[in-house]
């Protein structure tokens, strides 16, 4: 019997577990694949866009993130170029076939947001925006909900509920780093949350190593631990010149070093039974 305070996404039999699929070829959650997506903290413009796009895809990357509306915690920061970013998203997902995930801040934004968007990501600070939750657990698209720096693991299956409730299954849950009082990491991943999501969720679960680390050093490690723990992917910040981006340079990887990590992932994952997505 389900002991859980959430209902629609507890794993009720050992063997559920849910697939979010994209197409055909891409989906996130099956047990012989590990996703990895990649591409900048933000889109900053159709040259940085391009640059990475490319590389990304050639590497053997299906989906690219973006921000086109960003949270930062400073309002003095850049906070994404909006809806020129979502043109750009548009158009290069057109010209590669790459899938686009993109986070959606405001529900004003939630048309043109879908429109582009294959994941719609919801961001650590709107775990909790209940309402928010509620109009994406309206629209079928999958929904990528990453944990609050703050929260708990049972207050983010209970707003994916909040989600599920609502008529929305496709969700995949993402473990981005929680804050603690260490300081030599901009958050302290919580590798447990993977596989305590998986015993007590059918849904599918990935990390975020950069959001967790804060440090371009420490992403292949926290990376390969995320395939270790049994994750179903990755979510990753790559950009083409770190250290002139405009947003989460530090924790962004290069294109080589990109390149050089996909290729150990593919190597502890195929030893682990699973081949790259
Ligand atoms: C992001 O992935 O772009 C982001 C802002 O991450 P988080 O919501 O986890 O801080
Ligand atoms: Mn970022």
């Amino acid at each position: 019997m389900n002991t859980y305070p959430f209902k629609l996404v507890a794993k009720n039999d050992s063997a559920s577990t849910t697939v979010v699929r994209l197409s055909d070829e891409v989906s996130i959650g099956c047990q012989d694949k590990f996703t990895v997506i990649a591409g900048p903290c933000a889109v900053e413009s159709e040259e940085q866009l391009v640059a990475c796009a490319y590389q990304l895809k050639n590497t053997g990357v299906n989906i690219l993130r973006g921000g086109a509306f960003k949270p930062r915690t400073s309002p003095y920061s850049f906070r994404g170029l909006g809806k020129k970013a979502l043109i750009l998203l548009a158009r290069i997902k057109k010209e590669t076939g790459l899938k686009i995930i993109t986070e959606l801040l405001y529900i004003k934004d939630i048309e043109d947001v879908t429109e582009v968007a294959d994941i719609i990501q919801i961001g650590s600070r709107n775990m909790q925006n209940y309402e928010l939750l509620e109009e994406v657990g309206k629209l079928t698209k999958p929904v990528l909900l990453k944990r609050g720096f703050s929260n708990t693991i049972e207050e983010l299956l209970l707003s994916a509920e909040y989600i599920m409730l609502k008529g929305n299954t496709n969700i995949i849950l993402c473990e981005r780093g929680i804050r603690t009082f260490e300081k030599y990491t901009r958050n302290t991943l919580d590798i447990s949350a993977v596989p305590i999501i998986k015993q007590i969720s059918h849904l599918p679960v990935i990390v975020d190593p950069s959001h967790a680390c804060g440090k371009q050093s420490l992403v292949p490690s926290l990376s390969l631990s995320a395939v270790a723990a049994g994750a179903d992917g990755i979510i990753v910040e790559v950009h083409p010149d770190p250290s002139n981006a405009l947003c989460d340079g530090v924790q962004s990887l290069d294109i080589d070093s990109f390149k050089k990590m996909y290729q150990t992932i593919k190597s502890v994952a195929l030893v682990l039974g699973k081949s790259l997505n």
